[in-house]
């Protein structure tokens, strides 16, 4: 909130310094930003008070209850998908650790409630309930056969301070997994994040299937092979490299695949389907016009 706060005065100062030279007044000087902390107020509570305080509702205040049977209210299988934001690590383009150090404190302001594929997959009525205020953070290009990049591990710690799951979309590659990465990616998902494969050597599977129905088989499955290995947990979730979609979805349901990650389009979904496609949105110029974008996309 303070942050928030400190960001909207220097847009402030920003637009003012954007008016015409004549009409600039001279900048004033922020004390918030230097100046001593304004004390924090103190509550206190003390046992005392909290047990004089306590009343037990007496149970004959309760209405009897009525005869009225209880609607089950019938839930709309069309839903939204989540909205998705779709990282990378970072880059001499895009700084994606400062990045989603402001998106997180605009996730924390809207109250938005970040969960992941599979979460949804094992509440699947939330997107219905929850509606408006769920949110969905990939990062991907996590190859299991290398350290993790240090400034994907300080984005992973930003989103854990936060309380924050997130779904990493791994690329498998080799027979040989890191050690202290299998070991990072478990303890990951002992604590409810998703990890997702990005297929075996980041196919473009659109093309793979072109070539053989086989390719894609192999990219799939061998690489939800080696994630279950490390992680104890099938996935479910298949990251398209590049975005790209395949035209026979039904062979990568057979694959117990349930959610297929793109980038373009799959803003709603059908419940009631086996396989679901999804869409994302990567990051554009700033946190806060990311988020209006996102609002825009996905309409939430
Ligand atoms: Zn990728």
């Amino acid at each position: 909130m303070k942050q928030l706060t400190l960001i909207l005065i220097s847009m402030l100062l920003f637009i003012s310094a954007c008016a015409p030279v004549a009409q600039v007044a001279p900048v004033p000087v922020i004390e918030a930003a230097t100046g001593t902390p304004s004390p924090i107020p103190t509550v206190v509570f003390t046992a005392m008070s909290m047990k004089t305080v306590t009343t037990v509702p007496s149970r004959t205040m309760t209405p009897a209850p009525t005869d009225t049977p209880t609607i089950t209210p019938t839930l709309d299988p069309i839903r939204s998908t989540p909205p998705t934001l779709m990282l990378h690590r970072p880059n001499l383009q895009f700084d994606s650790l400062f990045f989603l150090k402001q998106f997180v404190n605009i996730l924390k302001y809207n109250e938005m409630k970040v969960v992941t594929y599979r979460y949804i997959y094992e509440h699947p009525e939330i997107t219905a309930t929850e509606k408006g205020k769920l949110f969905i953070i990939t990062i991907d290009d996590i190859f299991l056969a290398y350290p993790i990049d240090f400034r994907v591990i300080e984005m992973i710690r930003i989103l854990r301070d936060a309380g924050y799951p997130a779904v990493l979309g791994v690329v498998t590659e080799t027979e040989y997994a890191d050690p202290k990465t299998a070991a990072f990616l478990k303890g990951l998902s002992d604590s409810g994040w998703e990890i997702a494969t990005h297929t075996d050597n980041h196919r473009n599977l659109g093309k793979a299937e072109e070539a053989s129905s086989r390719l894609v088989f192999n990219e799939v499955s061998i690489s939800m092979d080696k994630i279950e290995k490390v992680t104890g947990i099938r996935p479910i979730t298949l990251i398209l490299p590049e975005g790209q979609m395949v035209n026979n979805v039904k062979a990568i349901q057979q694959m117990n695949i349930y959610w297929i990650v793109g980038i373009s389009d799959g803003v709603t979904y059908d419940s009631r389907d086996k396989i679901i496609y999804v869409g994302r949105e990567g990051p554009y110029k700033n946190a806060g016009e990311t988020y209006k974008i996102l609002k825009m996309r996905f309409g939430f």
